[in-house]
């Protein structure tokens, strides 16, 4: 990727230079906690597209590519802040809990199926967006795997970002890898990665644990060091090696 090779051309001019590797690093942007948490208002980019200027216009590139070849990639979901993703999480976990009388943490382990909890949503960095083809006509739910598969209605889409996207920096997060842990499979959800691999990288050093702790979202007074060691290792870390 055009990211790696730039660092590693400027950490060897740094060498050459005298200068300490690091330094090479020091114009990279700061993310604070809270920005990567959802938590402050970030400038986004793009009517319907909501993502950062650089994400807004490899995705507009992509776009057009695409169009000429006959796919007219939709937008069903990109940025998401930490508060529209607490909303999602309660509303699931009071739905399980208070009427399918779910116990808490079997509950729990159905909303990390597909959602996240909130604050660990990469939908709060608008690096990522959840897309499909807006030609086809799909009666119900789009975002369901299946209908990006063989002989469905999204198989062209498919077909085309796994030859594409990645030559605008797109690439896809939770894959059908065999083995592959936390999230299921999800062929709609695309990440920039020039900007979302420093996030993680960034948000991964943080004490990520002792924020959620610190949460009082519902459900949240049921989280375990257990339950969070794994759904770090899990749900955030095990992802498209590509992103890491
Ligand atoms: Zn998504």
């Amino acid at each position: 990727m055009q990211r790696r090779s730039f660092i590693k051309k400027s950490s060897t001019g740094a060498l050459a230079l005298g200068v300490l590797p690091t330094m090479a690093f020091s114009n990279q942007t700061e993310y604070s906690i809270l920005e990567l948490m959802g938590k402050t208002d970030i400038k986004l980019f793009g009517e319907g597209i909501n993502l950062r200027k650089a994400a807004h216009d490899a995705f507009v590139e992509m776009k057009k590519a695409a169009y000429s070849d006959g796919i007219d990639i939709k937008v069903i979901s990109s940025y998401r802040n930490f508060y529209r993703q607490e909303g999602i999480w309660e509303r699931k976990f009071i739905r399980y809990t208070e009427q399918d009388g779910m116990e808490p943490l079997p509950a729990i382990d159905k909303i990390i199926e597909y959602s996240t909890i909130p604050g660990t949503s990469r939908h709060h960095w608008g690096t990522d967006i959840d897309i499909v083809d807006g030609y086809r006509k799909v009666e119900g739910d789009v975002l369901v795997p299946s209908k990006f598969g063989a002989g469905q209605p999204y198989e062209d889409f498919k077909k085309w970002m796994d030859e594409n996207s990645k030559s605008f920096d797109f690439y896809l997060v939770y894959t059908d890898t065999p083995g592959r842990r936390g999230f299921k499979y999800e062929p709609w959800h695309y990440s920039y990665a020039p900007l979302s691999i420093p996030m993680l990288t960034q948000f991964r050093s943080k004490n990520i644990l002792q924020l959620l702790e610190a949460e009082e979202f519902e459900g949240a007074e049921h989280f375990t060091n257990g339950f969070l060691n794994s759904y770090i290792k899990d749900n955030i870390l095990d992802i498209n090696p590509e992103l890491l």
